[in-house]
């Protein structure tokens, strides 16, 4: 499981933002590791050191159809040689064909377990957890996403590998823990902003959650964009499509369009709304 780290930092020419007096260089997180790849490497490695530290055999984790996380898992642990369980919401997924992800964690060694909304929603309480346990074996517990502590702690580790040359950085938001380590690693007069790949509008009080439990107190160095989810996790229309197959021809690169894409589309609208002063260096993180 040997990472390429620090992964590579690209400064990225783009006339729309030279216009504007703006710099933009792709943090390429996507190069750490080519099944673990991105945020998933940083926030899985200090939970894998607290499951060996623990002496636990086995991950347990939770995420829907599509998820990055489960794969992620399902690879560390056939890696590691640890059991991995996924917990998988939409019970009527069971017994039919996988798709590609849920066919690589099954590859990968992963035993799914699909369960019904209710359930899902319940993931975290003791009632569904004891059950989970009681089923699978004693194991190391991980939240969706992989959004805890270790993981915030993991995401605090990129800022310092990115020298002085930048003032904001830009990352997709799912559930939150990488914007909530990154903020928590960034040096004095650096902020973050997070562009929420999903609708709802918890995701702020998540981020300012997981740094609360992670470091005593969230910091205000951060915010949350709601307006660039295109329709909802996953969702996507021909105005997002279109910035992507643009962003692809210009630049001989293809972002990853379920949150990166998301996130490079909203620092191109914001930067074209005037929302960076000219002469801001901006950092997008490829976060898969
Ligand atoms: C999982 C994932 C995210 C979301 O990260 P969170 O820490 O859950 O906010 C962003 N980008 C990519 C590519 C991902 O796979």
């Amino acid at each position: 499981m040997r990472p390429r780290l620090p992964s590579p930092l690209h400064e990225l020419r783009d006339p729309r933002l030279t216009a504007l007096g703006l710099r933009l260089a792709l943090k390429r997180d996507d190069l750490i590791h080519p099944e673990v790849p991105g945020n998933k490497w940083r926030k899985l490695k200090y939970n894998l050191t607290a499951a060996h530290e623990q002496g636990q055999r086995t991950l347990l984790t939770f995420g829907g159809a599509y998820s990055n996380h489960l794969r992620a898992t399902a690879a560390a642990g056939h890696a590691l040689g640890l059991a991995t369980v996924g917990v998988v919401r939409g019970e009527e997924l069971a017994g039919r064909p996988l798709n590609p992800s849920l066919a690589f964690a099954v590859e990968h060694g992963m035993r799914l377990v699909f369960v019904d909304r209710a359930t899902y929603r319940a993931k975290h309480t003791p009632q569904v957890l004891d059950r989970l346990l009681a089923v699978h074996g004693p194991a190391y517990l991980l939240p969706e996403g992989g959004s805890n502590e270790a993981a915030v702690r993991g995401c605090a580790e990129l800022p310092a590998e990115l020298g002085d040359d930048f003032d904001v950085v830009c990352v997709a938001v799912g559930t939150g823990g990488t914007l909530a380590g990154i903020a928590a690693g960034l040096p004095p007069g650096r902020r973050a902003i997070g562009f929420a790949a999903l609708k709802g509008g918890f995701l702020a009080a998540e981020v300012a959650e997981l740094q609360r439990r992670t470091r005593g107190a969230p910091t205000d160095n951060w915010h949350v964009e709601h307006d660039f989810h295109h329709g909802g996790y996953a969702r996507r229309g021909p105005e997002l499509d279109t910035f992507l197959a643009d962003f692809a021809a210009r630049h001989d690169f293809a972002p990853e369009p379920i949150y990166v894409g998301k996130m490079l589309f909203g620092l191109f609208a914001l930067a074209e709304r005037g929302a960076f002063t000219p002469g801001t260096r901006l950092i997008a993180v490829i976060t898969g």
